[in-house]
């Protein structure tokens, strides 16, 4: 085709409706650039869409897991719990669609699947599996990072004739549990937060255990009306706390995302009657109070050892209670998890724990599913089991780049992009919330309007300089990176033990890396800001 004939359908396409995606829409219109997105799901919200499992929320503060772009749409918007529920959440995003009008510019169920970039034209080429070619000057991956479910294979699981669903592909339609006999595979955020609920909705519940999981009472209660009307009342204040902090997180929200320890005193110099003091007042939290944690592996083990000893606390049953402690891996390598009653839910007589590398899975039948030790009668089997985190979205996308490169090649080592948001052979194309941003380690709704916005202004910079292509390059990126690495060397995320959706260790034979920025959200808006001061110093323009 003549390159006259690729011109561009749309500025920009953006690829998926969730946060990052409404938040590029609004934000590209109201700078004056025609976009479409495409949604592979028949609405919008993303995460919020597909994981409507019994039990899920948000483990951020509802008045702080929101956006603060437009005054009036905070103020009016009413939460009703301190954690706010998944349909709450769903809701909130549906309002935003509709308040903005804009689904007008978004497609529907329509999933993306290949991606081309033409040279001469510095195009685009967008395929769907509906059928859709929409050709644009600029790409805005707004695909999330958890958002690839993953699937672990097991023999026999096509054989099992009840229901088999995923928590992150839950159905709108809803799922019959009542009166089940209900497995459970996975106890990370997701598994965690569903187990209690399935339990009460069951006749019996199977929780297949891998790894045992650090998880802390969420203490989640109604938002009551003084409570929301002092915060409402501060809002600016807040959404500023939020900007100029590490995890994008105002007061002490940041312990949640990065579980860093939050004392001052040593665990490693304390006494057996100030641990046990210490168990006494905080209880589960016992473990989170010391200095020394998150950089001696020694003192992270004896503040482990807290952790277990409130589990025996806790789960009457000693053999369950061991079965439900972690060990061999460091705290603070993973992703906390905020619970409702999650060990408790152990106690009840219509809960089975089975541990998995005591009683492997051998296969699934009709009826169940064989361990090494039993057979379990099943009807549902519910699989909380993960995704593919971070790079999955994009590489199960044909994405072809400059001279036919193709980004799940180029990725089979490790993610690699400069300033988590452009990629070198790949120009043109914009990642939100990407490997090698804070990105996960941030509070999405403010991190998304900083760097988002970012993407944004850069963009309509584009366009007006008429600019054929924009791509990252490759001494810049492979500094980037070595800052990214530099960054996190010697913290838990990379402790050898440490097996986590953070460093790709939870998909079998996907390569180990630490893709996260841990800078800081500040540091990291400073550094975007200096390259735009600098004429994008690091990225080609052509
Ligand atoms: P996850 O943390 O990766 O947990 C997956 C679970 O599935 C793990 O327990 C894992 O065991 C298990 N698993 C995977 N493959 C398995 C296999 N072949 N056999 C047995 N077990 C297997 O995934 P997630 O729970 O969906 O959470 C992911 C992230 O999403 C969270 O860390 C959080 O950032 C976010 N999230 C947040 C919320 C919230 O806001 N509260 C809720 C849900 C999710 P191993 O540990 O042994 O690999």
């Amino acid at each position: 085709m003549h390159t006259a004939e690729k011109s561009p359908d749309v500025d920009v396409v953006v690829v998926g409706a969730g946060m990052s995606g409404l938040f590029a829409i609004k934000a590209l219109r109201d700078r004056g650039l025609t976009a479409v997105v495409l949604e592979k799901a028949p609405k919008a919200g993303g995460t919020w869409y597909w994981n409507r499992y019994p039990g899920a929320r948000c483990d951020i503060p509802s008045l702080e897991y929101s956006f603060g772009f437009d005054p009036e749409l905070e103020q009016e918007w009413v939460w009703t719990e301190h954690f706010p529920p998944q349909p709450e959440i769903e809701a909130y995003l549906d309002h935003l669609a509709e308040r903005y009008d804009l689904a007008r510019d978004i497609r529907y169920s329509t999933g993306v699947t290949a991606m081309t970039f033409d040279e001469p034209s510095g195009t685009w080429l967008v395929e769907t599996d509906t059928d859709d070619h929409i050709r644009a000057r600029f790409c805005v991956m707004a695909t999330g990072g958890l958002s690839a479910p993953y699937t672990p294979s097991w023999p026999g699981l096509d054989s099992f004739a009840g229901t088999v669903v995923q928590t992150s592909l839950w159905p709108e339609e809803g799922v019959d549990l009542e009166g089940k006999r209900i497995g459970i595979v996975g106890t990370g955020s997701s598994g965690v937060q569903a187990i209690p609920e399935l339990a009460k909705l069951g006749s019996h519940l199977t929780v297949f255990q891998r790894t045992p999981t650090f998880t802390w009472p969420s203490r989640n209660r109604a938002l009551t009306d003084e409570e929301q009307a002092a915060v409402k009342a501060r809002y600016p204040q807040l959404r500023e706390e939020q900007r100029n902090s590490f995890t994008a997180t105002a007061g002490t929200t940041g312990a949640v995302i990065l579980a860093f320890p939050t004392g001052e005193r040593r665990i490693l110099d304390s006494t057996p009657e100030e641990r046990e003091a210490a168990l006494a007042e905080h209880g589960f939290d016992a473990c989170r109070i010391w200095s020394d944690t998150a950089s001696n592996l020694e003192a992270n083990e004896m503040a482990v050892e807290l952790y277990r000893e409130m589990i025996r606390r806790t789960v009457r049953d000693p053999e369950t209670a061991e079965k439900l402690s972690p060990r061999g891996f460091p705290l603070g390598c993973k992703r906390p998890v905020l619970d409702n009653g999650y060990f408790e839910t152990f106690n009840r007589d219509d809960v089975t724990l089975v541990a998995l590398r005591d009683e492997p899975i051998v296969e699934f039948t009709p009826d169940g599913v064989r361990t090494s030790d039993r057979f379990i009668a099943l009807d549902v089997l519910v699989l909380a089991t993960g995704f593919d985190a971070m790079t999955g979205a994009l590489t199960r996308i044909d994405l072809q780049g400059r001279d036919g490169r193709r980004l799940r090649d180029d990725w089979a080592d490790g993610a690699r992009a400069y300033l988590g948001i452009g990629i070198e052979g790949y120009p043109n194309l914009f990642h939100c919330v990407g490997p090698g941003s804070a990105g996960v380690l941030a509070t999405y709704p403010p991190h998304i309007e900083l760097q988002v916005g970012w993407i944004v202004d850069t963009v309509r910079d584009l366009v007006d300089r008429g600019v054929v292509a924009f791509e990252a390059d490759r001494a810049a990126q492979d500094a980037w990176c070595d800052e990214v690495a530099r960054l996190s060397a010697g913290t838990m995320y990379v402790a050898p033990t440490c097996v986590s959706w953070y460093n790709g260790g939870n998909i079998d034979g996907k390569a180990r890396t630490f893709p996260l920025y841990l800078g800081g959200v500040p540091t990291y808006m400073e550094r975007l800001r200096q390259v735009t001061a600098a004429d994008y110093e690091g990225f080609r323009i052509t």
